[in-house]
């Protein structure tokens, strides 16, 4: 058969589950969630830094990163994602999600869009889009969430 798992599992998604960015616990982190897809099995958690913006402005993503297990479309999309938000508002990052919920249950992306669009195979397996929304689910929550305490106790160094 074509339009198989060849066409699916497209470079970029391949190159991120086998480098994951920016994966582990973030230790300056203020927000943190969850997400889990019993469906396959899919774990995705999501550190992230929200920084004060300019006066007047909405917060930032200071810093993100994500951790977890499931397969590959779970994993390179919460990789990607993490690359992509960075220094974005919750507004900004909301936006971007319902750019690639279009992607990933329609096959169409948007021009401006790049490396979300690897992911657009994805919408003939309509099973496989709750995996490549985890990490965004996660993402959106956290920064929904109610602020942790930071692990760091204080800024003498
Ligand atoms: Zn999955």
């Amino acid at each position: 058969m074509s339009g198989d798992l060849s066409e699916l599992y497209q470079q970029v998604i391949l190159d991120h589950n086998k480098r994951p960015r920016n994966r582990g616990k973030l230790p300056t982190a203020n927000r943190v969630a969850h997400g889990d897809n019993p469906t396959c099995g899919d774990q995705c958690s999501v550190y992230l830094r929200l920084d004060p913006g300019i006066p007047g402005g909405a917060e930032r993503i200071g810093g993100i990163t994500f951790d977890g297990s499931g397969c590959a479309i779970s994993q390179a999309s919460a990789s990607l994602m993490t690359t992509l938000v960075k220094g974005k508002t919750a507004a900004e990052v909301e936006a971007m999600f319902k750019d690639f919920h279009h992607i990933v249950t329609t096959g169409q992306a948007p021009e401006e869009i790049s490396d979300l669009a690897a992911f657009a195979g994805v919408h003939t397996f309509p099973a496989r889009i709750k995996c490549a929304t985890l990490g965004w689910h996660a993402a959106l929550n956290a920064l929904k969430g109610d602020p942790i305490p930071t692990t760091t106790e204080s800024h003498t160094d």
